[in-house]
């Protein structure tokens, strides 16, 4: 049975600066995600560590939560049948310049931590991320 899914879209803050915010949400609709809910927010230090905690123990983290706490961020929950594969794949490769032609961190990605957006890898991050920012 097909059932639909919901999955924790992030609007990093290089897209910001690139001004490239408008064209990533674009993509997203276009690839048949519906936009349930957004926030325009800044992250503090504190939710970024949480956020990627998984990633604590690896040496790009002090560069990573300087990076997301830079500026404003959008986070965006999305529904679609098979969302979380549907938005990772229209997401790309974390290192843009292993993203496949027409997503979103190749189209927008300026470096392997400045990648343009975020998605949930999986069902369960699905759950616990889109928990952490929309309750
Ligand atoms: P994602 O699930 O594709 O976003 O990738 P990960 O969960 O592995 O990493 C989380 C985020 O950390 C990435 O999206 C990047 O912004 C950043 N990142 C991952 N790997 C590296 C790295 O090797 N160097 C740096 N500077 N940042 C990284
Ligand atoms: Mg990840």
């Amino acid at each position: 049975m097909h059932k639909k899914e919901r999955t924790l879209a992030i609007i990093k803050p290089d897209a910001f600066e690139s001004k490239c915010v408008g064209q990533i949400i674009s993509v997203i609709e276009k690839a048949g995600l519906e936009i349930i809910n957004m926030r325009l927010l800044r992250l503090s230090n504190n939710e970024a560590s949480e956020f990627y905690s998984e990633h604590k123990s690896k040496p790009f983290f002090p560069d990573l939560i300087e990076y997301m706490t830079s500026g404003s961020v959008a986070v965006i929950e999305l529904e679609a049948y098979n969302a979380v594969n549907l938005y990772r794949d229209i997401l790309g490769a974390t290192d843009p310049s292993k993203a496949a032609e027409g997503t979103i961190r190749k189209l927008f990605a300026s470096s392997k931590q400045r990648n343009a957006a975020h998605g949930s890898d999986s069902t369960a991050s699905a759950e616990r991320e889109l928990q952490f920012f929309f309750g």
